[in-house]
């Protein structure tokens, strides 16, 4: 088989992304402050159908502030799933609480909320859920959860831009959504971040607490000890051009993911992450697990490597980290472990052609030869 160059994830601008940018040129309106940013916002709050959405530096920053604004600090637990990206445990760790790892189930790979009520204790807060590679977590076990045990729910959105949960899109099921705009996810700012929720006194704290913690009505008069998380009229410009075709953008998704789905679907030995019933998968990734009797992961991946085919490993678990694995607590995590070390990510970039997806898949059905 011939060797091409194809990336895991790459941008595509197919709307307005070089107007808008080169209006705040050419308009000098570059730094935070600009008319790309209340119209991100603004249509951002409309896509998630939530009240307020609150545009930040980086999706890290965007699961920093609600950490903030509900007050959890040192003493404070805050439940996540162990198979996440580092963001999500980082920003519980930023404010001196602890973040307390849940073991993912077997079909989707998010959070289990069958494993959630053991790890709540007095101290617990909150619940960061995560929509792991686009599919939506189970929310309603994990509300009625957070409802009995007075907890609130964050959902980290970073990888599930459109992802809908009964119905519902996600960044507005929770008490707050945070959304990532990375150069890699499914709508891009090169960095960015969107902060989600319908609750009116959350939202005006951390309005505040991005812009260094200025009272919005006096000059120069802090308040509280604030950050300077703010986005930029540019990183904006490119968002809401991105923003204004995110159909198309999760339709080419999809498109990818059907087309894996087509090739591989059949094979007992792959297991693809699914759409569940009432779920609404955005495909950020597809993304796979190989069966037991195939070769290790690494040996498939570099075999693709070979052919020019970018893939990516999932994520390591929090717990087995340098910087976590203290928190394990002789603690197992058998489900996230597993899908961890047999799982990887295909190219899923939009702009992917279906023979290029047939490629991969042919490269694909080669390296899981033992
Ligand atoms: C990308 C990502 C983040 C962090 O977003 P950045 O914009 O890179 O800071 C947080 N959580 C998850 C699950 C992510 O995939």
């Amino acid at each position: 088989m011939d060797k091409r160059h194809i990336p895991v994830a790459a941008p595509v601008f197919a709307g307005n992304e070089k107007q808008y940018v080169n209006d705040c040129l050419d308009t000098t309106w570059i730094s935070s402050a600009g008319k790309y940013i209340s119209a991100f916002e603004e249509s951002f709050a409309r896509f998630c159908n939530v009240k307020h959405a609150i545009a930040v530096m980086n999706g890290t920053v965007a699961l920093h502030l609600p950490m903030l604004a509900l007050n959890i600090g040192p003493g404070d637990e805050v439940i996540i799933p162990t198979f996440t990206y580092v963001a999500t445990a980082n920003c519980v760790t930023y404010t001196g609480a602890t973040p307390i790892f849940v073991d993912s189930e077997p079909h989707t790979w998010n959070i289990d909320p069958e494993k959630i009520e053991a790890a709540i204790t007095p101290r617990t807060k909150a619940i960061i859920v995560v929509h792991v590679y686009g599919h939506p977590s189970d929310m309603q076990p994990i509300l009625d959860l957070a409802r009995k045990h007075h907890l609130y729910v964050i959902e980290d959105a970073a990888e599930a831009h459109g992802a809908q949960y009964h119905g519902q899109v996600v960044g507005g099921i929770g008490d707050i959504g945070t959304f990532s705009f990375f150069g890699n996810k499914i709508i891009t700012c090169g960095e960015g971040g969107m902060i989600t929720t319908n609750d009116d006194s959350l939202a005006a704290k951390m309005r505040q607490l991005k812009g260094q913690g200025v009272d919005p009505d006096r000059r120069y008069w802090f308040t509280m000890v604030g950050y300077n998380y703010r986005m930029t009229n540019i990183q904006a410009a490119l968002g809401l051009a991105q923003l204004e075709k995110v159909d198309w953008h999760l339709a080419q998704r999809r498109r990818v993911a059907e087309t894996y789905r087509a090739h591989l679907g059949k094979n007992p030995d792959l297991y693809l992450q699914p759409e569940l019933p009432d779920c609404t998968n955005s495909y950020w990734m597809t993304s796979l697990m190989l069966g037991d009797g195939l070769p290790a992961r690494d040996l498939v991946m570099q075999r693709m490597a070979e052919h020019g085919i970018e893939t990516r490993p999932f994520f390591p678990p929090m717990h087995v980290l340098p910087i976590y694995q203290n928190l394990a607590d002789g603690k197992s995590f058998p489900i996230a472990d597993k899908v961890s070390s047999r799982g990887l990510n295909l190219p899923s970039s939009g702009n992917l052609s279906d023979e290029d997806i047939t490629f991969i898949c042919d490269c694909l059905m080669d390296a899981v030869k033992n």
